[in-house]
This record gives structure tokens, sequence and C-alpha cells, in this order.
């Protein structure tokens, strides 16, 4: 996918990424891989998946839209994983953004995401 001629943002990304890695996003949340989440500025997330091994992700936004994605499970640049759903659930989440579907059951992970109230 190539992200700067997309309009994928936080609002739409759960209606326009492909279901099936949607739904393992939603099952790492769930089984909460997610091993720290830190944010550089409003713009810069960190985070830290545990999968078969730990990946690093990274995002870069432009307000709500996505600039630049990376995770270590791949080489391809821009390109979501599963890592990437799970760590993009979150951050919707701590935002308030609701996701489509059953956001309700990842609700009590927005806790993580106090910090958020001082930078936003
Ligand atoms: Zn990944």
């Amino acid at each position: 996918m190539n992200m700067r001629d997309s309009n994928l943002n936080l609002r739409n990304f759960t209606t326009q990424i492909d279901s099936c890695l949607l739904e393992q996003g939603k099952q790492l949340l769930k089984s909460d891989a997610i091993v720290k989440l830190e944010i550089e500025s409003r713009n810069l997330w960190f985070a830290e998946v545990q999968d078969e091994k730990l990946y690093n992700v990274k995002i870069w936004l432009d307000e709500e839209k996505f600039r630049h994605v990376d995770c270590d499970c791949h080489e391809q640049a821009d390109t979501f994983c599963k890592h990437l759903a799970a760590v993009i659930l979150e951050i919707c989440e701590g935002l308030e953004i609701p996701a489509s579907g059953d956001s309700a059951e990842i609700k009590e992970k927005a806790s993580r995401l106090v910090r958020l109230e001082r930078i936003l």
C-alpha cells in the first residue's frame, strides 16, 4: 500500500485495512502483546509488541493521517502487519476514536495512555 496516495487515517483504519490483519491485531491486543507504547511527540509513536519475538513498531502521523509506518517483522516500509494493527487499535482507543466493531473489549487498555492528556 502506498501511503502517500492513500487516505488512510486513524478513523478509517479499521474499515480500510485487511480484515485478517485486523483480526490478528485484535488478538494480539487481547493477549497483552503490546509491552510498551511511547509517545515521542503527538505525531510519533513507538511500541514494542511481543509475538514470536519482540518487534519494534513505529508510527508517524500527520494529524490523524498515517505518514509512515514501520515494523521489524518485515523489510518493506509503509506496509501494515498485525503488530501495527494492534498498536493502531490501541492508539485509537487511547484517543477515543471509535474503532468500528467490538471496541469495548479493548477499552480497558486505554488506561495506559493517560500520559496523552498532557500532550494533546
Ligand atoms: Zn509486524
